[in-house]
């Protein structure tokens, strides 16, 4: 049982940014000893786009790294601001969309670490920015299909006073990640391949529901790579 909940008004640990950029670069790019999240991603976009979802994934998060050792990030805003520029540098359509994404997390607070709500708005600000240069709606099988019942549920969470806010939206995440399984692509590369799509789940919704998974375990101060099993079979 995990009684490292937090309630949705309470500020988040003081090294809350640092925590989930360092829990995201784990699961992404694993370590000596765990394979990254990251070739998996990369095989079912080979199955449904066109392969390179991987490598723009590793990329991005090996910017991510090159801009924390350049920058030395002291709160929140500087760690999120170092994932958005290393997706900004990257290729793929999910770079500039996961860059922009982040621009809003990373300015959804002016103190050191935010609290539940204020990541809340980040989030959903970032969902609507990704909708409006991206133009894809839920079920048209892209990573808004998870961070939309993310966004959702995470305001609703926060409405209700709940102390497991991220938790649920980690939840929704994840659900809808799943979901992409069963549909075939109206936007990004994976229309192009129409029926194939079906039955493969859409790599950038996994990342997303990902990156939010490590939100929730930062929030419980745990820095290391998440379980990706769910989104595995
Ligand atoms: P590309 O499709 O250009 O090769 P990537 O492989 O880097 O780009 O990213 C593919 C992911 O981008 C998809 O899995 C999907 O989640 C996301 N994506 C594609 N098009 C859109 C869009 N219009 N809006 C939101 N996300 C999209
Ligand atoms: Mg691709």
């Amino acid at each position: 049982m995990n009684t490292t909940t937090t309630t949705a008004t309470a500020v988040l640990p003081e090294d809350f940014g640092q925590t989930w950029v360092e829990a995201m670069l784990a699961t992404v790019l694993g370590s000596a000893t765990s394979r990254g999240a990251a070739t998996a991603l990369g095989d079912l976009d080979r199955q449904a786009g066109d392969g390179d979802f991987g490598t723009n994934l590793t990329s991005a998060f090996k910017r991510v790294q090159a801009e924390v050792a350049a920058t030395d990030p002291a709160d929140y805003t500087a760690w999120l601001t170092a994932v958005s520029r290393g997706f900004l540098g990257t290729g793929g359509t999910s770079g500039p969309l996961f860059g922009m994404f982040f621009r809003e997390l990373a300015r959804c607070t002016e103190q050191r670490t935010p609290t539940v709500a204020e990541l809340s708005a980040g989030l959903s600000a970032g969902v609507a920015t990704v909708q409006r240069y991206g133009k894809a709606e839920v079920g048209h099988k892209t990573m808004v299909d998870a961070l939309v019942p993310a966004a959702t549920a995470l305001a609703d969470a926060v409405a209700a006073g709940a102390d497991d806010a991220l938790r649920q939206a980690t939840q929704a995440a994840q659900q809808g990640a799943r979901s992409t399984s069963d549909i075939v692509a109206k936007r990004g590369r994976a229309s192009y391949v129409g029926e194939v799509a079906r039955g493969v789940l859409d790599p950038g919704a996994v990342a997303a529901a990902l990156m939010v998974q490590c939100a929730d375990a930062a929030a419980a101060g745990r820095s290391g790579a998440v379980d990706t099993r769910w989104a595995q079979g």
